[in-house]
């Protein structure tokens, strides 16, 4: 008989934890230091939903009409936002999730603050960082990180937990080492300078081809999808 997507799921669930755990021990560091975030991204409500009652307890979507439209329908889970924001959907956004890992302009930061201001929250967000330099990439250039958190640090209702990376495209997880190690030192030279308004205590980096490498590299936060639904169907 076929199996489920569920079976598929916890499947794959397991083997992830475990493949953490190892990543973890391998480099010498607490495998509860890591977080793993499930991209959900045109996974169903249904099969998500079997995913939190498992244990799962992180997701992300990419887009904020995606996460909009499945909103009401999650068992309690803490939500992120992981694809570009556009400032537009600042106001739809801004409240619902625990966490934006894709700030990359000061125009949205600004955005965002003028949002969590008017709702007298405080949104936490990470920079995306654009590692590869990428002309095709959203995320600021690195040398760009800090000017851009020395503005936020003004802003009282955003409040920058940390970095994010999509690394190149590459065929071996090993080519992307080198830009998780950049990474996790960029996070570590911007932590020491205790800025305001920021705590730098999250790295997210790392997919389903990459995580166990990025982990090695410093990772505390990594964002897997087809390695735990299976391979996306976008149609
Ligand atoms: C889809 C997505 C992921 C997960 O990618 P997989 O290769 O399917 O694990 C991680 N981060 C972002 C920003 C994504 O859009």
């Amino acid at each position: 008989m076929e199996k489920s997507l569920n079976e598929c799921f916890d499947e794959n669930y397991a083997r992830i934890q475990s493949e953490i755990i190892r990543a973890a021990e391998k480099s010498g560091r607490d495998p509860q230091e890591i977080t793993l975030l499930a991209a959900t991204k045109t996974v169903s409500v249904e099969v998500i939903n079997h995913a939190i009652d498992s244990g799962l307890q992180v997701i992300g979507e990419n887009r904020v009409q995606e996460l909009l439209s499945k909103y009401d329908a999650f068992l309690p889970v803490e939500k992120h936002l992981i694809g570009h924001l556009q400032t537009n959907k600042v106001k739809d956004v801004v409240g619902k999730v625990t966490l934006i890992h894709s700030v990359d302009s000061l125009k949205l930061a600004a955005a965002i603050q003028k949002q969590a201001e008017k709702l007298g929250i405080v949104q936490r967000v990470l920079i995306e960082v654009n590692i590869g330099g990428e002309e095709s990439k959203s995320g600021v250039c690195p040398d760009e990180v800090l000017p851009l958190m020395e503005e936020i640090a003004a802003m009282p209702n955003v409040f920058v937990c940390g970095l994010m990376a999509i690394p190149p495209i590459c065929n071996r997880p090993e080519e992307n080492r080198k830009y998780f190690s950049k990474m996790r030192q960029m996070f570590l030279d911007i932590r020491a300078k205790k800025m305001d308004n920021s705590s730098m205590e999250i790295l997210s980096m790392g997919m389903s081809d990459d995580f166990a490498v990025a982990i090695e590299e410093g990772a505390t936060l990594v964002r897997v999808g087809t390695a735990l639904f299976g391979k996306r169907n976008y149609n």
